[in-house]
């Protein structure tokens, strides 16, 4: 049986800029590429299983078109790596690494699989721009801070060149890559929900340079002041592209730094990506932080557990306009705009009181860019139990926040359609409107929208009382 290169395709759908199909490229006159679906993986991630879908039908035909063959498999990808071992012939494995504490552990069981057959193996970093063990502080210890963290990685990252962008060279004939059952019996998510991110979401690597392009074009330049405003399409929306490897973050910096006129827009915008990196670099480096607060001084914070106030958070129908236009913008799209995600996070943490980690398990579900690292990073972070994070006694006001960030309501109205003929004094404080205008507008608040479903200054109370219990 003739040798067999493969490549195990994980969190990496791209030609471009994708080390581990560069070097089998390379190495090799023919080689497959697998992808293992363990659907155990996406039962809470429900939004990116569409996602998935998506990409791999995109990139099966972008394998298919240059005659790489893709085959997809499904199980437990331990079980499938024995498989394969036993049924095929092969010379070496190759992949990109996933740096989360679980897809880690399983790549150590495929190493143990391959050392124990002797087989080769080659692994890459394709997804952040360094190995997190590469930044560390003077005294060896991982940063827990940003600004200093984000100073020494961009830093090494500049000084290490490693900043090019590899096109893979390889082109065999065209062959038709089907995994047509598995795809559409396994893989693609039935419900109506999922249909209607066609509308807003393109996935794949052509659609994602293609949004960079633009957005480098008109939006980068205003991206210091518009990124915290959510009427505006002012930010990127790379983050599910991100999410699935369709783009790296190595191509983005890449067509940043080519920008001549570097103004703040664009360092803001590469602190952006910095971010990303630091939040992998924590969980690397504090992989308890996953199930566990970071800060454990956390672990005796009397969190609430109200079923019926959370699935009001859920739905978006928690009286406070701002709050719950996040939370149908997501449910809606599949994304929810950075600014709300961290007043819609807050006023569950500490206006409800609810424990970070459900609202957490309810992104990780709904976004499509769901990523673990980010994801848990920004739920800690907004909780102040996290690295760097706001502290807990700056309680985010959703009134206050709503007037600074959409002053007109524009996105208020875009989520809350019960809220579209309020008057933008109103806006975000619907059970201000006095009586006779009220009646003007035909406006009830319990008919046409929600109460409160807390008092934001009692809530305020309530959340500070609690922290400081915390620091007895
Ligand atoms: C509670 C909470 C949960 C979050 N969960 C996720 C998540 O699951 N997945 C995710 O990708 N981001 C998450 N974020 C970070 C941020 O909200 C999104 O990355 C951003 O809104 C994505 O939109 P964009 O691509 O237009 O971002 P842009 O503003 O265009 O930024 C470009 C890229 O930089 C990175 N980035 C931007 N902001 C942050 C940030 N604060 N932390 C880390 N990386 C950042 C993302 O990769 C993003 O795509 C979360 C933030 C909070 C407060």
């Amino acid at each position: 049986m003739q040798k067999k290169n493969i490549l195990w395709l994980r969190e990496d759908f791209r030609l471009e800029d994708n080390p581990a199909l560069y070097e089998i490229s390379k190495k090799s006159e023919k080689f497959t590429i697998f992808y293992l679906y363990n659907h155990k993986k996406f039962e809470d991630r429900s939004a990116q299983r569409w996602w998935l879908y998506q990409s791999l039908n995109n990139y099966q035909k972008k394998l298919g078109n240059i005659g790489i063959k893709l085959e997809i498999y499904e199980g437990n990808e331990i079980d499938i790596v024995k498989n394969l071992i036993k049924n095929e012939n092969i010379n070496t494995f190759y992949w990109n690494t996933v740096f989360t504490p679980q897809e880690l552990s399983i790549e150590k069981k495929v190493e143990n699989l391959l050392d124990a057959k002797s087989i080769l193996y080659q692994k890459f970093n394709g997804n952040l721009l360094q190995n997190p063990f590469d930044v560390k502080k003077k005294d060896n210890t991982p940063f827990q801070v940003f600004t200093p963290f984000w100073r020494t990685a961009e830093e090494i990252y500049l000084k290490s060149k490693n900043y090019f962008k590899k096109k893979i060279n390889y082109k065999s004939k065209a062959i038709s890559n089907a995994n047509v059952d598995i795809l559409e019996k396994k893989i693609k998510p039935n419900k109506d929900w999922y249909k209607k991110f066609n509308i807003y979401w393109k996935p794949g690597e052509d659609a994602a340079k293609s949004l960079l392009k633009n957005f480098i074009e008109n939006n980068i330049k205003d991206y210091g002041t518009n990124r915290d405003i959510p009427s505006v399409e002012g930010t990127s929306k790379l983050s599910p592209y991100l999410a699935f490897g369709e783009i790296s973050p190595q191509y983005i910096l890449n067509e940043c730094y080519k920008i001549t006129k570097k103004n703040i827009g664009f360092r803001k915008y590469i602190n952006e990506i910095g971010w990303r990196e630091f939040s992998h670099h924590l969980l690397y480096h504090f992989p308890t932080m996953e199930k566990n607060n970071l800060r454990n001084q956390f672990d005796k914070f009397p969190w609430v557990n109200d079923r019926d106030k959370l699935n009001k958070w859920k739905k978006g129908i928690t009286g406070y306009p701002i709050v719950d236009a996040g939370m149908r913008e997501l449910y809606e799209t599949g994304w929810m705009h950075n600014r709300v995600r961290m007043i819609t996070a807050s006023f569950l943490v500490k206006h409800l009181r609810i424990d970070w980690r459900e609202g957490e398990k309810h992104f990780r579900d709904c976004l499509l860019d769901f990523n673990l690292p980010n994801n848990i990073a920004g739920w800690q972070w907004v909780a102040g139990c996290g690295a760097d994070a706001a502290p807990y006694f700056r309680i985010f006001n959703p009134i206050l926040q709503g007037e600074k960030f959409d002053p007109n309501g524009l996105y208020v109205k875009k989520w809350v359609k019960e809220l579209k003929d309020i008057p933008k004094k109103y806006v975000h404080k619907p059970w201000e409107i006095p009586e006779m205008e009220k009646k003007l507008i035909n406006f009830n608040l319990e008919k046409n929208y929600y109460k409160p479903i807390v008092d934001h200054k009692i809530a305020r109370e309530l959340a500070l009382a609690a922290f400081k219990e915390l620091k007895k």
